[in-house]
């Protein structure tokens, strides 16, 4: 048997299993074509297949309708942050941005290039340990820009404003399809996938098409969302493989019981996990607000930095590798995405038990 380990790692991410396997199986003939996907012409009937079923799969995962395009680009959820702003925010006008880490503050970044910024609400104050209750919103934005889940400082949104007739836009990058929620209260949403959905290299959008119709004219092919929606994500070479793992991935979600059931599970772990935390008599400590937990990425600090080390490389001994925490917070930051196990999150709390035994 291969040996596998519990990945924690916040992206690229542990993907699951069978769904490795799956493309295993399939990489030197792809149903008998006598060749991988990854030679295979994005033109051809093979590839046609697999973006249709993506896209079906992605509609009927999230419950959305047809008046949603689903488009496959490259660069990143980083090159998000300069196509939103390029397509969406008109001279004169000025679009409203929540900062809630890391994330949102290089979106803003992005942003403040192309026009002008309303900072909507913050949680700079005390290092994004918290997520800002009352947003300053304003009614002539041309959107809302939030995170739904702030990947390295362990929070994420539980719930979203409602922000009437300006678009919300959503970064789902680290909690995409890990729970149910009114998708459709969102005109865009846009995930890199290789935290829930796949590999690096792809990013998905959904874009209503009521917000597809403000986009500015006269943009650069690449950078314009009418480009994608035109042809089909065709317009040039898709990340295709990106595209086919994707769609092994939903094909995983939809066998669980879709987004419930996966959500369910997610549930569960986090139970686990911050119980282990909350019951440890301060040995672990959590970095963030309880409110605003993420089910996604677990932060917590232990009593001193040395120790912290020793916990790492220990569990790293153990087969539980990825748990260093990001430069900006330090500590622990345990990621479990959709594809890390209810069984992974048991082990971490068995071993952070012993090690709190054994170094009292
Ligand atoms: C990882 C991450 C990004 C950056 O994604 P890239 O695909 O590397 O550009 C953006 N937003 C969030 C919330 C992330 O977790």
């Amino acid at each position: 048997m291969t040996k596998r380990i519990y990945n924690f790692n916040p992206g690229p991410s542990t993907l699951p299993l069978p769904v490795l396997e799956e493309m295993q199986a399939e990489l030197l003939d792809y149903k008998g074509t006598g060749m991988s996907i990854l030679e295979t012409s994005h033109r051809s009937p093979e590839f046609a297949e697999i973006l249709a079923e993506t896209k079906a799969l992605i509609r009927e995962l999230a419950g959305l309708s047809e008046d949603y395009h689903i488009l496959f680009m490259g660069g990143g959820a980083s090159m998000q942050f300069a196509t939103i702003p390029l397509n969406f925010l008109k001279d004169g006008k000025s679009a409203d941005y929540v900062n809630t880490g890391v994330w949102s503050k290089k979106a803003i970044k992005e942003a403040k290039i192309i026009g002008n910024v309303n900072l909507a609400g913050s949680s700079d104050d005390k290092n994004f340990t918290y997520l800002p209750q009352s947003l300053n919103l304003s009614p002539d934005a041309c959107y809302v820009h939030m995170t739904s889940n702030n990947t390295i400082f362990g929070t994420q949104w539980h719930r979203f404003p409602d922000t009437g007739n300006v678009p919300l836009i959503c970064d789902m990058s680290s909690d995409i399809f890990s729970r149910t929620l009114p998708f459709d209260m969102f005109q865009m949403i846009y995930a890199g996938a290789q935290k829930n959905l796949g590999p690096a290299g792809v990013t998905l959008v959904i874009m209503h098409k009521d917000l597809a119709a403000r986009a500015k004219e006269g943009l650069n092919a690449m950078l314009s969302y009418a480009t994608y929606i035109e042809k089909d994500s065709l317009f040039n070479t898709p990340p295709a493989y990106g595209i086919y793992m994707v769609m092994l991935v939903l094909r995983w979600i939809k066998k669980q019981g879709g987004l419930t059931a996966v959500e369910k599970v997610n549930d569960q772990k986090q139970k686990t996990l911050y119980g282990a935390i909350d019951n440890s008599g301060g040995y672990f400590k959590g970095t963030t607000e309880v409110e605003s937990r993420s089910w996604m990425n677990v932060t917590m600090r232990m009593r001193d930095e040395d120790l912290e080390k020793k916990f790492i490389a220990e569990a790293k001994a153990a087969g539980l590798v990825g748990l260093k925490g990001h430069r900006s917070v330090g500590g622990i930051r345990a990621s479990m995405y959709n594809a890390m196990t209810l069984a992974g999150i048991e082990r971490l709390v068995a071993f952070m038990d012993d090690f709190k035994k054994s170094n009292p």
